[in-house]
């Protein structure tokens, strides 16, 4: 149960023939919103394309998970927001504000409308402009623009705005080979405009998946597998690094429109962020949990025996806790329960002990007495785990909380999507006070393991890591665990990081 945020998801479905009866591609927008819901809950939208409407694009969003926002609990509310947005192919996105506030009017697509049409478009997007205050700058210093919100997404509208000017239709491939030019960060877009022309690309490192497929007479995509699986796609493929899908007149091209330096998949997905049952750039994330759980085992130095008992922190280090206890030989139990209907609301407390009691329940018949190996999936800021281990020695009654965390410590911010962009806000950065170059000190994780209230605590290795996923190092981003950040403005944020953490700046890097 990592503190770190997730980023966004995206969707897109297009439905070649027109007509009442291809108008679907609302309900199916909806079932991959839905399905993605892990990647963020703040805000859920579409934009669909009708060409018997007036408004030939149109777009819906508002504050809230899908199912809120698509008012499933109003049946008839719900049945008017399906038959107002109908249409035969649009895109979609779930929200966790990575970049700007949490207010209704960064909830996504952005739709820009406009009386020629290649101009009128919408878009949405996953991920962070590392590059942000420089394209930020370029707007404000030589166009005389007026930026309202203050978010990457309203720059990127801008930027996508600018490649389409001109008196003729653009070409929308040299279009955005143009924008990746000036763009550094982590991106995936969906994109239409009112020729009902489609666009659906993946940045040139691939930091996050993209995934597409067919079912009948249905193209559909989005960030993750289990999403396409859940709408019935039974064979879906990965989006490469610096492609695209570019979608016209019932013809679907995939298409390179950038120069990919390197790839650069961000590790995080696989440890955390993506739903378990989906599959990444070929690698099954559950697979590579049981894998990271394996190569915990490996390096245990405990000497178990019936005093123990293994508890994973649900639920997304289950898969690593459970494959870890079953190398160990020790049992793997539910000591910690989690609250499902807990959802985001005024009652979950301001404290971080109020949130954490009511999200688990420590199961006192468990735990009282043992000796519990506790494994999580990460440790960002500290807090949570600190007080998840206090709970289950105190509400559970453990004798001992032996900490294992299936990912290596982070030891720098993310710049490319993840809510984690300051060297305040880590915890192993804090204890070292400076850059941490090779592996962190024995005697720090000691010093952690005692403030955390653990009675040890161990990290998984960057080679059991990068053994668990499965893929070559080079091919993976692991910036956050080594410092080594594959963007040349990510390499620049690291230095600015530390400059704030020791000036006493707070604000999101990116965006100082
Ligand atoms: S810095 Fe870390 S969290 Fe961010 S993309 Fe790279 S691996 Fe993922």
């Amino acid at each position: 149960m990592s503190e770190a945020m997730h980023q966004c998801g995206i969707a897109a479905v297009y439905i070649k023939e027109n007509g009442d009866s291809a108008n679907r591609a609302l309900f199916y927008l909806y079932k991959l919103l839905l399905n993605q819901q892990n990647r963020g809950q703040l805000s859920a939208g579409i934009t669909t394309f009708n060409q018997k409407r007036m408004q030939v694009l149109d777009t819906y969003k508002d504050l809230g998970p899908v199912n809120e926002v698509f008012k499933t609990s109003d049946r008839q509310q719900s049945l008017e927001i399906f038959k107002r947005y109908a249409g035969n192919k649009g895109i979609g996105h779930v929200r966790y504000a990575t970049s700007g506030s949490e207010d209704k009017s960064l909830a996504q697509p952005f739709e820009r409308h406009h009386g020629r049409k290649w101009k009128w478009f919408s878009f949405c997007w996953n991920g962070n402009l590392a590059n942000y205050t420089e394209l930020k700058q370029h707007l404000l210093d030589k166009t005389d623009y007026h930026i309202v919100y203050d978010t990457d997404t309203e720059i990127l509208m801008h930027y996508i705005s600018r490649e389409l000017m001109g008196q003729k239709r653009p070409n929308l491939i040299k279009a955005f080979t143009r924008l990746a030019q000036k763009l550094d960060g982590c991106y995936n877009i969906a994109f239409i405009n009112s020729y009902g022309e489609m666009i659906i690309l993946r940045d040139p490192y691939g930091f996050r998946p993209v995934v597409y497929g067919w079912k009948d007479d249905m193209f559909l995509a989005a960030s993750e597998s289990n999403a396409l699986i859940n709408c019935g796609v039974t064979e879906y493929k990965h989006l490469e690094p610096g492609h695209l899908i570019y979608i016209n007149d019932g013809h679907i091209q995939i298409k390179k429109y950038a120069e990919s330096p390197r790839k650069a998949h961000c590790m995080f997905e696989w440890v955390y962020f993506a739903n378990v049952s989906s599959v990444l750039d070929g690698q099954s994330v559950y697979i590579t949990r049981t894998n990271l759980g394996k190569e915990l085992a490996k390096q245990e130095t405990e000497k178990v025996n019936e005093d123990y008992i293994l508890v994973p922190v649900p639920d997304t280090a289950k898969a690593a806790g459970d494959a870890m206890a079953y190398e160990l030989k020790v049992p793997a139990a539910e000591g910690l329960i989690r609250n499902r209907f807990v959802g985001r609301t005024f009652i979950e407390g301001s404290s971080r002990d109020e949130r954490v009691q009511n999200k688990y329940t420590a199961l006192k018949e468990i735990l009282d007495g043992k000796k519990v190996i506790l494994v999580d999936d990460s440790i960002v800021r500290g807090s949570t785990t600190k007080q998840i281990v206090n709970y289950i020695k105190k509400a559970g009654g453990a004798k001992e909380v032996h900490v294992r965390i299936s990912c290596p410590p982070i030891k720098g911010p993310c710049f490319y999507g993840i809510d984690m962009s300051t060297v305040s806000e880590l915890l192993v950065p804090r204890y070292e006070g400076k850059p941490v170059v090779g592996e962190v000190s024995k005697e720090v994780i000691t010093r952690v393991a005692k403030d955390l209230g653990a009675d040890s605590l161990k990290y998984q290795s960057i080679q059991g890591l990068v053994k668990s996923i499965g893929k070559p190092a080079k091919e993976l981003c692991m910036a956050c665990l080594t410092g080594d950040y594959p963007t040349p403005w990510g390499k620049k944020l690291y230095m600015k990081a530390w400059e704030n953490y020791r000036k006493g700046v707070k604000e999101r890097t990116y965006s100082c």
